[in-house]
């Protein structure tokens, strides 16, 4: 089923989206990115004349409640960027009553889904010295809790609707398990799920030449899987981030006390390897902005990434490196990034991401296709107020990755079975 065909008057949806926003010290919403991309799908339900039963998780909650994680918080900015009074049911497990009294053109709220071990599937409060079997028992039996959770979840409703493509790559109870409840014909992907899947589309299938992708971030560990599966798809891939130093070490150079992954050297070797063999031009950063302390305010010097002098931590790209950088990405007709070249949280470091940008910004303007992904260089973006210069901002940052490395997402297929 789709969202377009389905006839949703009279009906109560149960709408699982991605409202795990950040927010300041005082609760409020630093960036309602996540919120507005929600919006087509929940607009398009109530218009119809169909009601809503929204959810979500937010953050790591290890408690139930936990109010710090309490989508409580942002009731009122969901109220108003849907334009109706948004009711809230502050336990997702007893909102029985509350999804029965709804009537068509209303939305309630539930708290946040993983206040619930249940949601995430993975048993909680295991003594650090738990037996083999006692870890084996406590995981069957929340697997089976789960499913009662899933279930309970789908009795408030008519029809499930999965638009949390941030989550997509997680099979937990509210998007996977929960489909099983639900025939063919009242399932279905919201908006901006189908916008999602078809980013990445444009970047696996049809790939218009040459294509460079840019993987920054903190650390290699997280990104060997993607990387790898790179090599395979790329014309120019490029390393930029803390793992430039992982690399810089591997390869003999001095990195000072920049951030490096010691076990991680030889997949670096293996990388630069692996790059050669398949004609990947792989490029990494030549200098860097070293800093005397990691603050905004420290000392700083360009020096070579590989000869950084002791006490001193590579935190951004030089400027020969900005410019090898935007070599590669302007001529380039299809564009993935993801992660930050830099700390780019702090103002001095943010440059050598903001090159980037432009760089990605000027080869969209002359016909790429430029897709960025990850919490990280979406924020970067939207720090440098170019987001209306790409092609298209994905939601998703792990999920992003494990679709464009050719998995199967569990929130897709539940809704395809
Ligand atoms: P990730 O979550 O792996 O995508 O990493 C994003 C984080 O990497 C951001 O918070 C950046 O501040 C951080 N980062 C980028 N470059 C460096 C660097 N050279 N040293 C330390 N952290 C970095």
């Amino acid at each position: 089923m789709t969202i377009d065909n389905f006839k949703f008057a009279g009906k109560k949806a149960i709408v699982r989206v991605d409202f795990n926003v950040p927010l300041d010290e005082n609760g409020k919403i630093t960036d309602d990115t996540r919120i507005r991309g929600a919006l087509p799908t929940l607009k398009k339900i109530l218009a119809d004349g169909g009601s809503l039963i929204i959810m979500s998780h937010m953050g790591k909650p290890k408690k139930n409640p936990d109010m710090k994680f309490s989508l409580s918080q942002i009731v009122d900015a969901v109220s108003e960027k849907l334009g109706v009074k948004v009711q809230f049911a502050p336990d997702c497990m007893k909102a029985d009553d509350a999804a029965k009294a709804l009537k068509p053109g209303e939305a309630l709220l539930l708290e946040n889904l993983r206040f619930y071990a249940e949601e995430e599937g993975k048993p909680r409060g295991l003594a650090d010295d738990a037996s083999d079997e006692e870890k084996t028992a406590a995981k069957k039996d929340i697997k089976a809790k789960q499913q009662e959770f899933a279930k309970h979840l789908a009795s408030y409703a008519d029809c499930y609707v999965n638009d949390a493509f941030g989550t997509a790559h997680r099979a937990h109870a509210s998007t996977a398990v929960i489909a099983d409840s639900f025939d063919k014909d009242h399932k279905m992907l919201g908006y901006l799920m189908e916008k999602e899947v078809k980013a990445v589309n444009s970047i696996l299938s049809d790939i218009k030449r040459p294509f460079t992708a840019i993987m920054g971030g903190s650390k290699v560990s997280t990104k060997i899987g993607i990387i790898e599966n790179l090599l395979g798809k790329v014309d120019n891939l490029i390393l930029c981030g803390g793992m430039t130093y992982t690399f810089a070490k591997a390869q003999g150079g001095k990195i000072g006390k920049s951030i490096c992954e010691d076990d991680k050297l030889d997949i670096a070797l293996d990388i630069i390897k692996k790059a050669k063999e398949q004609n990947v031009n792989l490029v990494l950063g030549t200098d860097c902005v070293a800093a005397d302390d990691f603050k905004n305010d420290a000392n700083t010097q360009i020096c070579s990434s590989n000869d950084i002098p002791d006490g001193w931590e590579g935190l951004d790209i030089g400027p020969e490196t900005e410019k090898a950088f935007a070599a590669a990405i302007e001529n380039a007709k299809t564009i993935l990034w993801n992660g930050p070249a830099g700390v780019f949280e702090m103002d001095n470091f943010a440059k050598g991401s903001k090159a980037i940008a432009d760089a990605i910004a000027k080869a969209t303007a002359n016909g790429a296709f430029s897709l960025i992904g990850g919490g990280d260089s979406v924020a970067c973006i939207n720090k440098f107020g170019m987001a209306d210069q790409v092609s298209y901002i994905s939601t998703g940052g792990g999920a992003l990755l494990e679709a464009i490395e050719g998995k199967v997402l569990p929130g897709i297929a539940a809704i395809e079975k």
